[in-house]
């Protein structure tokens, strides 16, 4: 299986949220299948549309996977469940949520897996971390440099703290 360069979106607004999301890239760094080339920085933002929810931590990874797509995303849904993933519905709060943004440049209409990720060009929460790491990479015909530019950052914060493989 050759290897193929994936950016993986990590995500928490509840609980210990820096901590999941280090537990989840620790999760994901620990198969051989899978190599985490990049991380970016943390951006703290509001969760909208959830009411008094708990501020979201996001951040974005470029990893290189031996995995097929859909390998990938039970891959991702099993750290998701290992690290105890409580939520209910697209806009509930969770402790961690683990998205496939890309798979090189593959488009990928499955039931169980659309890629790139749907609606990302209007996520600035995606599309500002995918910026900090892979500002060349193309989306939807766009570079991701070029959709950042037209995504305000202003409700994005930088976090004080890295995300790391411990
Ligand atoms: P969510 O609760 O928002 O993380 O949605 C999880 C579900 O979205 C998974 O069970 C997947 O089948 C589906 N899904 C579709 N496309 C993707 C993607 N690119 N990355 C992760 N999950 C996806």
């Amino acid at each position: 299986m050759p290897l193929v360069r994936a950016y993986i979106a990590l995500g928490s607004n509840l609980g210990d949220r820096l901590g999941q999301m280090q537990s989840a890239l620790k999760a994901l760094a620990a198969d051989d299948r899978l190599k985490v080339l990049q991380i970016s920085p943390v951006y703290e933002n509001c969760a909208v549309g959830m009411g008094e929810a708990n501020d979201f931590l996001n951040a974005m990874v470029g990893v290189e996977t031996s995995m097929a797509p859909l390998a990938l995303l039970d891959y991702c849904l099993e750290v998701e469940s290992q690290l105890g993933r409580v939520s209910k519905g697209e806009w509930a709060p969770r402790s961690i949520d683990l998205d496939i943004i890309a798979y090189g440049d593959e488009i990928i209409e499955h039931e169980r897996l659309k890629v790139p990720h749907p609606r990302i060009a209007e996520r600035d929460f995606v599309v500002h971390p995918l910026c900090a790491i892979a500002p060349n990479l193309e989306i939807l015909g766009q570079s991701i440099a070029h959709l950042a530019a037209s995504l305000p950052m202003d409700r994005l914060k930088l976090y004080e703290l890295k995300l790391e493989i411990v």
